[in-house]
């Protein structure tokens, strides 16, 4: 079965008399390891499809299956447990919580978790490695770069190891350089964990990563390429 599949997605908001349709029939599957992005345009619906994958939110029509789980059926607590304990997001904004170090930041989803804190302390410490930030563990988040924050952040996305994880446009405010850096780390991820990626963008520095490009324009999936 795959990971994710996403069966027939209609996705409306209301706007004033009238509806805006941002997803229109969306087919889609996504194997375990699958390394991938939707891509398009702003505006294209890029966000409002990985926000029903990431069970933020529900189709208006149609289904999203995500690790066995149909998103559209959850409750609120359901969905929140299912993002918990299995994904890990990243935004195009670092939403790190700025009076926490970027030790007190990755430990976060661990504590809520109720993780002992033995076992924590070594996840985070690992998690900051990987990322390569053994050095900043004690900075806030004012005290880092852009890129270093955002390096924190997935970090945060990946420390409890999670089957999938969902980045949002997560270089939008990262120079060349980071971004190249933070790929070839999430690509090591990828590689040595297994962990599905899937991204939201338009930025041509992380297309070029991609293993398999979905092509949104105007709410439907125009092309789905597998790079070689
Ligand atoms: P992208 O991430 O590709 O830029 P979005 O998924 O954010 O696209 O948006 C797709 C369309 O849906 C846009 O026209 C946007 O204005 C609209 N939209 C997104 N979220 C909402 C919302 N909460 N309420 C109303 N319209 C929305
Ligand atoms: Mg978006």
């Amino acid at each position: 079965m795959p990971q994710v599949k996403v069966e027939n997605v209609i996705k409306r908001y209301p706007m004033g008399e009238k509806e805006l349709t941002a997803l229109r029939d969306i087919n889609l599957e996504f194997e375990k390891g699958e390394f991938c992005g939707i891509i398009g345009p702003s505006g294209s619906g890029k966000t409002t499809l990985l926000n029903i994958i990431g069970s933020l939110d529900t189709p208006s029509e149609g289904s999203a299956t995500v690790l066995g789980k149909k998103v559209e059926k959850l409750s609120p607590k359901e969905s929140a447990l299912l993002r918990r304990n299995h994904m890990g997001f990243i935004f195009q904004t670092y939403n790190l919580l700025p009076v926490y170090t970027a030790y007190e930041n990755v430990e976060f989803p661990l504590l809520i978790m109720n993780m002992p804190e033995k076992e924590r302390k070594k996840k985070v410490m690992d998690a900051l490695e990987w990322l390569g930030l053994s050095d900043r563990a004690n900075s806030r988040p004012a005290q880092l770069s852009g890129g270093e924050a955002q390096r924190v952040a997935i970090a945060r996305a990946i420390v409890k190891q999670p089957e999938l994880v969902l980045a949002d446009e997560p270089t939008a405010n990262l120079d060349a350089e980071n971004s190249h850096n933070i790929l070839e780390r999430m690509v090591r991820l990828n590689k040595e964990l297994k962990t599905t990626f899937i991204f939201a963008t338009h930025d041509e520095k992380v297309i070029r990563y991609l293993r398999r490009k979905i092509h949104l324009v105007d709410g439907a999936v125009t092309k789905d390429e597998v790079v070689s």
